[in-house]
């Protein structure tokens, strides 16, 4: 049995009220770990170190801070498989996508914020003889809470621009997915960080994850998860002003012309539906064709569905591992019977599938692919974060439009075709924060990233981050003749 431990103030330690909570590996259904419920006294040693730690930190050089990102970074990289075996068996995701996603992923967060930072170019006016100078000032202790489905990639995604700028950080990663982070914590450790610059608390959400949130000495939440809980977040957060980030859920929309490049759309939908297991808030589940090319389009894509291997995450040939918990594969469970009760005509899956005799207490789910739905339907307006995706028909672009921007949520949308005139005028109507022509999970760390209506509140990503976690300070002075 694994222990995890908080991370404060430099050192690995048990939560004081000694309550931990079972941590489960999703492709045996076992508990493999315990890791601390974090306790409000645990809360209080954190943010005692850190405020030692940011009289300090906040006054390094920007560059002296990026050499520690980077001396992560590189401690990560040299025990890649480590991280990427921990990240697996912690979440069920296949290891191929730890190594070649989650792990590689939360190195470049790294890197890219310990760059990024030291070349921001600051801002000045002049007005005749007054010149105003805006500084960029570190917040003090800011919050991080991130979810389970990528949980290293989330977490270092979030508390790199919070340090890089002189912040120091008091992190929640998902209770559910701990381990990554707190082998993180020991490369902290070893790469000497100072102490309290980043503790890492862990416990639910609804314990610790609450504190940080009504702490008044907490200066900014960044929270990536459920609209739900985003929601709370915003409301305790005013009580105290707080800036906040809200990274939420999805419902994307993918919409297929008849004109698209069919090949390489084909390809890449499979990944946006299924990668992960459907666990990704940018995956498309809901997924438009144009009626010309439906019947076709729902053959190809149902051979090529029913081709992804589902199994041992450790497998090298698993395309679909296990889904993270036996309460989310319960929720997925019931959206299947809602379809059936709506009306709906499952193609494909819709089932707990056959595996290997010693991932029979695991927690697996084929890939299900639903027609026949009305855009009512709560398989369409809900977000079920699971390999399930719904085929709906449309006749033009307006068609299209209206069925994508009818969800309250705005996260991403997905465009398949190969008229980029029909395309640019589309992405320009559509309701999400982010636009993908042709392809999908490309992403330059330096753009926006965020959702809009139920989706997301603030950005994420290069200077955006580092707005948030900074306030900026105008200097003005004037000379005299
Ligand atoms: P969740 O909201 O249940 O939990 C997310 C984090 O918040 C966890 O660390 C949890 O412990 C904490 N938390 C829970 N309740 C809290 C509370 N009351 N106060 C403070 N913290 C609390 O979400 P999840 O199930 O872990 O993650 C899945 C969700 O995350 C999906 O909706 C998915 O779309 C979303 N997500 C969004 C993005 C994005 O960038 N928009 C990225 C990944 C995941």
């Amino acid at each position: 049995m694994i222990e995890i431990k908080n991370y404060i103030n430099g050192e690995l330690l048990k939560s004081s009220n000694k309550n931990n909570l079972d941590i489960f590996n999703p492709s045996i259904g076992k508990i493999y770990a315990q890791c601390p419920n974090s306790s409000e006294k645990d809360l209080e040693t954190a943010i005692t170190s850190s405020e030692k730690a940011f009289l300090k930190w906040s006054r390094l050089k920007q560059i002296d801070r990026s050499q520690f990102l980077l001396k992560i970074a590189s401690l990560i990289e040299c025990n890649l498989d480590e991280f990427a075996k921990a990240e697996s068996m912690d979440n069920g995701k296949p290891l191929k996508l730890s190594q070649s996603l989650d792990i590689p992923r939360s190195i470049k967060n790294l890197k890219f914020f310990a760059t990024i930072a030291n070349d921001l170019e600051t801002e000045s006016f002049t007005q005749r003889k007054v010149k105003s100078h805006i500084l960029r000032q570190p917040l003090g202790i800011v919050g991080t809470i991130s979810p389970w489905n990528l949980p290293l990639y989330l977490f270092t995604w979030k508390i790199a621009p919070a340090l890089v700028v002189g912040n120091c950080v008091i992190a929640k990663p998902s209770e559910i997915t701990p381990y990554s982070a707190y082998l993180f914590s020991k490369i902290c450790i070893e790469a000497n960080l100072p102490k309290g610059v980043l503790n890492v608390l862990h416990g639910s959400g609804k314990v610790i994850g609450r504190k940080i949130v009504n702490h008044k000495k907490i200066k900014a939440i960044s929270f990536t998860g459920g609209t739900d809980t985003g929601k709370e977040i915003a409301k305790k957060a005013s009580n105290h002003l707080k800036k906040i980030s809200l990274e939420m859920g999805g419902k994307n929309p993918v919409i297929i012309f008849d004109d698209c490049n069919y090949n390489q759309m084909i390809n890449s939908l499979i990944k946006s539906s299924f990668l992960n297991q459907g666990q990704i808030c940018l995956s498309g589940s809901r997924i438009y064709i144009q009626e010309t090319i439906y019947n076709k389009f729902k053959k190809d894509f149902i051979a090529k569905t029913k081709k992804l291997r589902i199994g041992d995450p450790f497998n090298k040939n698993t395309d679909q591992g296990a889904i993270v918990s036996e309460e989310h594969l319960n929720k997925i469970l019931n959206y299947i019977k809602y379809a059936k009760e709506e009306g709906g005509k499952i193609i494909l899956g819709g089932n707990i599938p056959k595996v290997d005799s010693k991932l029979s207490s695991g927690w697996y789910f084929t890939p299900t692919v639903i027609e026949n739905l009305s855009q009512k339907s709560k398989l369409n307006k809900e977000e079920i974060f699971g390999p399930v995706v719904t085929l709906n028909k449309f006749k033009d672009s307006e068609d299209a439009i209206k069925m994508a921007n009818d969800n309250d949520y705005g996260l991403a949308s997905i465009i398949w075709t190969d008229d980029p005139n029909k395309a640019n005028k589309l992405a320009e109507r559509l309701e999400s924060g982010l636009v993908w022509i042709n392809c999908w999970l490309e992403r330059d760390l330096r753009t926006p990233f965020g959702g809009i209506k139920n989706s997301g509140y603030g950005k994420e990503g290069g200077k955006y981050a580092i707005d948030f976690f900074t306030e900026s300070k105008n200097i003005c002075i004037k000379y005299y003749d």
